[in-house]
């Protein structure tokens, strides 16, 4: 059929996941545009998957003939310019991003895609806060905003001196589904500043039943909250969430629990209960189970105390887990001890699999923000407005998720030659898409013919 690479996602994209008409129920507020809201959808979406560096970088390929075959509009169109996407992108509606994304997930799912599951044969789900954009000059009116120390450059070095200076950023919480193979962008949620928060009614005091202003910025806490609330609604078959130590908390593990989640929990500060109660339980007391993982050159031992009730914040009882690492490879160096919290549903899992779950946590900053900040475009600024940046996330996670899926269920074979560093592999992916586009000269076609 041809078109290389490219040609063979699209027809993927459309075969398995109706790309075309799903991203057709993107809509926005302009009136009567020249250039529908599906198509500035699929700009964005392309965009995004080929790393455009900029809108400035992507103003000339609006008028090549190979980008025009690539969005299959029909031949006379003209499209817009790159300041009326962005425009468009600050009024369009968010809901019919997200469903662009969401409905590629839950398709998967049905065409059971994580069917094999993980540890335990349960679905895990990661979160974890993250921070692309931050700026000393740029800002729009939800950004959040920090006081931080910077030195002058300006200024020769011996009479440098650090100044208090204001810092704008936008930060959010995503979440992401983890499985031993690839990682799946599920949903994110922006942290509000002060002005976008709900006002807080105080059931007591001088105050009481008044709606105060607040006086902070959002914590990642409240955020992920309300996104992990929104992920178990929209994808009812996850099993278990995964956090780092700032989920250790009796709050966060009540609302898991309450949502019929099960979590597994990083847990840092010894003086905190329950990890506190373990340690004192374990003592000195050797590893209840000890094993070596020939495949990662580890040697591993593991403490498990069930059903401690020591923390007041929460009602039920916690599992703790501790897994001391040797690396094999260089003995002499200190071990690595991880300790979990363990709740809910994720009560099934041995103290092996707890351990291989909190380790797995680390996709989300390693095949996630890592490779979406150094090699895809999601720190590039295309468009400074609270809503517009997540109308132009929303559909690139659309095209990450579409080409995590086509490298590792269609191209069975690509990931394995490839080597083992993923992030390099879909670059690679990705240079050749960008070659097959320049030679594109006809639409790609979609009909299944074989
Ligand atoms: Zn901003």
């Amino acid at each position: 059929m041809g078109n290389g690479r490219l040609g063979q996602l699209v027809r993927y994209a459309e075969k398995v996941f109706n790309l075309t008409q799903r991203l057709a129920h993107v809509t926005d507020t302009r009136r009567k545009p020249a250039t529908p809201g599906s198509i500035l959808a699929t700009v964005v979406f392309y965009l995004g998957l080929l790393r455009i560096r900029s809108f400035n970088a992507l103003e000339p390929k609006l008028r090549e003939r190979p980008f025009l075959h690539l969005l299959r509009v029909p031949a006379l169109r003209t499209l817009c310019s790159v300041d009326t996407l962005s425009r468009a992108l600050r009024v369009v509606d968010l809901d019919s991003v997200r469903r662009v994304s969401v409905g590629i997930v839950q398709q998967a799912e049905r065409n059971k895609v994580f069917r094999a599951g993980w540890h335990g044969a349960l679905r895990h789900v990661a979160i974890d806060g993250w921070e692309p954009i931050s700026s000393y000059q740029r800002h729009c009116s939800e950004c959040l905003v920090r006081r931080v120390k910077v030195v002058d450059k300006k200024k020769h070095a011996a009479e440098s001196e650090a100044v208090w200076v204001e810092q704008y950023y936008h930060r959010y919480v995503v979440a992401m589904l983890i499985d031993p193979l690839f990682d799946l962008v599920l949903d994110i949620e922006p942290l509000l500043t002060k002005d976008m928060r709900p006002a807080r009614v105080p059931k007591s005091g001088k105050f009481k039943g008044q709606a105060l202003p607040r006086e902070e910025d959002e914590g990642e806490l409240t955020a992920a909250t309300r996104l992990i609330t929104r992920v178990k609604q929209t994808y009812r078959w996850l099993d278990v969430v995964v956090g780092d130590a700032l989920y250790a908390n009796g709050p966060f593990l009540t609302t898991v629990t309450q949502l019929g989640l099960g979590a597994v929990v990083v847990a840092r500060k010894d003086g905190d209960e329950p990890l506190r109660g373990a340690l004192r339980l374990w003592g000195d007391q050797p590893a209840q189970e000890t094993f070596e993982d020939e495949q990662r050159h580890e040697h591993v031992q593991l403490w498990d105390a069930p059903n401690l009730e020591t923390l007041s914040t929460y009602t039920g009882p916690i599992r703790v887990v501790r897994g001391r690492v040797t690396n094999l490879k260089a003995p002499a160096a200190a071990p690595k001890t991880w300790c979990m919290l363990v709740v809910g549903r994720a009560a099934r899992l041995s103290s092996r699999k707890v351990l291989a779950v909190a380790r797995g946590r680390w996709h989300i900053e390693n095949t996630g923000f890592h490779q979406w900040t150094t090699r895809w475009k999601f720190a590039h600024v295309f468009v400074h407005h609270a809503k517009g940046i997540r109308a132009l996330y929303w559909l690139f996670f659309a095209a990450y998720n579409i080409l995590t899926l086509f490298l590792y269920r269609q191209l069975l074979s690509y990931g394995r030659a490839r080597g083992k560093d993923v992030t390099r592999t879909i670059s690679r992916l990705v240079d050749e898409m960008r070659d097959d586009l320049a030679r594109l000269t006809a639409p790609i076609h979609c009909l299944d013919t074989s």
